[in-house]
């Protein structure tokens, strides 16, 4: 490979511009998600439920979410957030029960716990960037009642051992797939593999419609709960799932509902997933591939499946916090965006939950009396401290051409040669 100088030191940019934003849904978006939409409008039709029109596009969605992510029942609802709380809901948690986080995952899943009245506890993570199954057994105690194992940014957790570390202690397992919707483990789709799942439709996630997220479960009372806390309690279409268990498990609920403009667009979106996602995974593993054979001491992210993840983005582990600083300074010269996750720090050094702060002013989740009382410090996960600031992350869109592939393999051995040259490129 040929390559000029750095753009930094003068040289042409590997790209003539800065990647598009890395929106892989909306990026997709066309006629089709707009006819879609179109069509509910016109019938004036928007509840999911009820209307001018026979409703018929959030079953449609749901029907088609749940073949292809192998569950019987998927719910859509109006964010993962309430994805989150509905699973925890579901599986009955609530004050004075602890459910464990990863370190390495978006403030929603830890605060989704609290919302949902229980505490998190944070587990560490392993060379995935996910959930450390060995990291488990020290962490769950007799108060702690499920795990959210979260796939991040498009790649599983280990969830066989997160399964057998829970079913030990007989606790539930939800996955977060918020940032993973298409990925697989071990020939088993993600959401298919916990008790329950809960799926993101926001902008940044991997289908959108603005907002919107889904349950997936197999557990048919699980999902009854689910139906019944997203919508105050009610469970309006049980004859379409054949239940008949009348309305002796009612329960006050909330309204975590989805609109049937949300779910035509989802529908629609959902049908470009797997197009998407062999698009992504080929670019992904093409530019690691590439790039190892120019740079070969350069450290990839660990995948438990190596052909399971969704290839949303590339990611990369550099010696030093430092240097991910440099790579990403370098790399942005050249017109390639990369970036940590969440300012390189663990979830728990947010202040909302470091400080332990809840919306509640007098019975905070927080105040009750646990035997094993909950605190956090900074070092508690020791890996995600080391690796969170120096895991570089290149996004990969689904559109992105052969020629934008060839740019960002450039761009990625340019930066890896000027720091392999330097001896800078060296792990302890
Ligand atoms: C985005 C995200 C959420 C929250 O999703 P919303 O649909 O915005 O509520 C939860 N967990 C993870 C890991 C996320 O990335």
């Amino acid at each position: 490979m040929s390559l000029g100088k750095l753009a930094i030191h003068g040289g042409a940019p590997a790209r003539g511009r800065p990647l598009p934003p890395n929106y892989p849904g909306a990026l997709l978006i066309a006629e089709e998600e707009v006819a879609a939409a179109a069509e509910v409008l016109r019938a004036q039709s928007p509840f999911r439920y009820y209307g001018p029109a026979e409703p018929r596009w959030c079953q449609a969605f749901e029907d088609k979410m749940a073949a292809d992510v192998g569950v019987p029942y998927a719910l859509g609802v109006s964010s993962c957030t309430a994805a989150l709380i509905v699973s925890l809901k579901a599986l009955g948690i609530g004050y004075g029960d602890k459910v464990v986080v990863p370190a390495n995952t978006f403030i929603a899943t830890a605060g989704a716990v609290v919302c949902a009245q229980a505490v998190p506890v944070f587990a560490d993570i392993d060379d995935s960037l996910n959930l450390d199954p060995k990291a488990l057994d020290a962490v769950i105690d007799d108060e702690t009642k499920a795990v959210i194992a979260v796939h991040i940014l498009g790649a599983s957790a280990e969830m066989n051992g997160i399964l057998a570390a829970a079913r030990r202690r007989g606790i539930p397992v939800i996955e977060d797939v918020a940032q993973s919707c298409g990925g697989s483990y071990k020939g088993r789709m993600l959401g298919s593999i916990g008790n329950l799942a809960a799926f993101s439709f926001q902008l940044n996630k991997m289908l959108t419609a603005g907002e919107g997220g889904a349950v997936a479960t197999s557990d048919p009372v699980l999902f009854e709960r689910a139906v019944r806390y997203h919508d105050q309690g009610e469970f309006r279409e049980s004859a379409r799932y054949g239940f008949t268990g009348g309305d002796d498990g009612n329960f006050s609920g909330q309204n975590y509902r989805m609109s049937e403009i949300s779910g035509a667009i989802l529908l629609r979106q959902w049908e470009k997933l797997d197009r998407a996602i062999s698009c992504m995974r080929g670019h992904h593993d093409a530019i690691r591939d590439a790039v190892s054979r120019e740079i070969p001491q350069l450290r990839w992210r660990t995948l438990h499946d190596a052909s399971g993840h969704t290839g949303s983005n590339l990611g990369m582990i550099l010696p030093s916090s430092a240097l991910a600083n440099e790579w990403m300074r370098v790399l942005q010269a050249e017109n390639i965006n990369t970036y940590t996750l969440y300012r390189g720090k663990p979830v728990y050094m947010e202040p909302s939950l470091l400080r332990q702060r809840a919306a509640e002013t007098r019975n905070s989740p927080y105040v009750y009396p646990f035997r094993k009382p909950v605190r956090y410090e900074e070092g508690m996960c020791p890996n995600a401290v080391d690796l969170m600031p120096r895991a570089v992350f290149l996004p990969i869109a689904p559109l992105l051409t052969e020629r934008g592939r060839a740019e960002l393999t450039e761009g990625l051995v340019k930066a890896g040669r000027y720091f392999a040259d330097r001896g800078e490129l060296e792990y302890d």
